[in-house]
């Protein structure tokens, strides 16, 4: 029997086609229900959506790793064919906000005493460099630094900081050191009135402690085997300009492992026989010796003197996996078994300059003649484009680089091709 109502739409049709188109019409709602309306259809459909939207923002990083994990997860295919959930780290998107930064840190030898240059020293750096990079900072001491000391450090900067005792071995004058040959060699410089050269203050052994703890140990110290990167910063010197970009990342892109800012002549009487031990070293282990090496940066004769030309000690970024070769460790241990750092006054800048100028290439030296920098009264201005861009608040007419002593031109004319600016 049919109702007024089917006879009003389905005039013309048989009973039979208006069951089937009927029972179509119903599929068809209830297909629609389930996918846009239920609860399940809803949340497959909604969370596709999401997840649509979150892929395209991509590389601005809005999907962490576990939420990517996550959502790929919901979206595989359960065939056999699937990847399984770890595979999924591949496709995490690079987020370009966080540029590479290297293995490295800011090390700083001081005693508690220093408190004041320390914080004038770490306020600009931080303030030029490191408040944009966030490296940690290392300090090192002979003795445990204060309380005082730490509370005062720490406040400069976001980064990490860590403060570090030196273990005494790699301090103190060893017992082997004749101590009556050490004290004739310290008169000796007493009497040529040499800095640190031997007066009766405790100085004079603490320095020479000091110059062979830098030549030989603080790269193994525990707080520093982490790292392969370090920039020495001491207390009392300025940072002139400002760094935009990381030295340390400019340093492993370029292959280096030697950056300074000053050269200079080291005093010939603290070093009276270094120079005969190196090339002792070097007839006994020739193969130490880099093929395309620096000699015309520290000699005039080709290695038969040593001209004293060396990289000012007190400013380094370097290598520490260079201190740490078997190259100059086993340059270090000759050094060390004829006792030079005591009977005379070997400074670990002559030290690791020769190292460097004599066992790595000399692509791998580097100036940094844009980064401002000044110690005791000696300073490196910027000049030019990198004077103006770094805001230096350095007198570019005002830089030790062609000074009668400086030792810049030594290291410029081991390439022809080398351009000032
Ligand atoms: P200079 O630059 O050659 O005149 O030597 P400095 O007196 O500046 O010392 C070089 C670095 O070693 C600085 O960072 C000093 O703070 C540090 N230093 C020197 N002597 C000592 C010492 O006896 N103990 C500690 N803990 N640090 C020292
Ligand atoms: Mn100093």
């Amino acid at each position: 029997m049919q109702t007024p109502f089917q006879n009003m739409i389905f005039p013309t049709l048989t009973a039979a086609h208006r069951r089937s188109i009927m029972i179509a019409f119903i599929t068809v709602l209830c297909v629609y229900y389930f996918v846009t309306i239920s609860p399940e259809g809803g949340y497959l459909s909604s969370k596709f959506l999401s997840t649509k939207q979150s892929i395209s923002k991509d590389s601005a990083s809005v999907l962490n790793a576990a939420q990517m994990e996550e959502t790929l997860f919901d979206l595989a295919p359960s065939s056999a064919e699937s990847k399984p959930p770890h595979s999924l780290g591949n496709i995490i998107p690079h987020d370009s906000s966080t540029p590479h930064r290297a293995n490295a840190t800011l090390v700083m030898l001081a005693r508690n005493t220093d408190i004041a240059g320390v914080i004038w020293s770490v306020e600009q750096l931080e303030a030029k460099f490191n408040r944009k990079f966030n490296y940690p900072w290392v300090f090192l001491n002979d003795e445990p630094f204060s309380y005082e000391f730490k509370r005062r450090v720490k406040v400069l900067t976001n980064a990490d900081v860590s403060f570090g005792l030196i273990p005494h071995e790699t301090w103190v004058q060893p017992s082997w050191i004749d101590e009556e040959r050490a004290r004739r060699g310290r008169n000796m410089l007493t009497k040529e009135g040499v800095i640190y050269g031997g007066c009766a203050s405790s100085l004079v052994i603490s320095y020479r402690n000091m110059c062979r703890f830098n030549s030989g140990f603080f790269f193994h110290h525990e707080l520093l085997t982490p790292y392969k990167w370090y920039w020495r910063v001491e207390p009392d010197v300025r940072f002139y300009c400002d760094l935009e970009y990381d030295p340390f990342v400019f340093m492993e892109n370029h292959d280096k492992i030697y950056g300074f800012t000053i050269s200079m002549p080291e005093l010939e009487s603290t070093i009276t026989s270094l120079w005969s031990v190196v090339k002792e070293f070097i007839s006994d282990h020739p193969e130490y010796l880099s093929p395309n090496n620096s000699m015309d940066f520290i000699s005039e004769d080709a290695g038969d003197s040593y001209n004293t030309c060396h990289f000012w000690s007190n400013f380094e970024i370097a290598d520490m996996d260079f201190w740490r070769s078997e190259a100059y460790t086993k340059f270090f241990n000759y050094l060390e078994n004829t006792g030079g750092f005591y009977y005379e006054r070997w400074g670990d800048a002559p030290v690791h300059s020769i190292a460097a100028a004599l066992f790595a290439r000399k692509d791998q030296l580097h100036f940094f003649k844009d980064i401002g920098y000044k110690h005791a009264e000696f300073s490196h201005c910027p000049q030019g484009r990198q004077w103006r861009e770094g805001h230096c608040s350095c007198n570019p007419n005002d830089s030790f680089d062609f000074a009668q002593n400086s030792c810049l031109r030594h290291f410029m004319r081991l390439d022809d091709g080398w351009i000032f600016n």
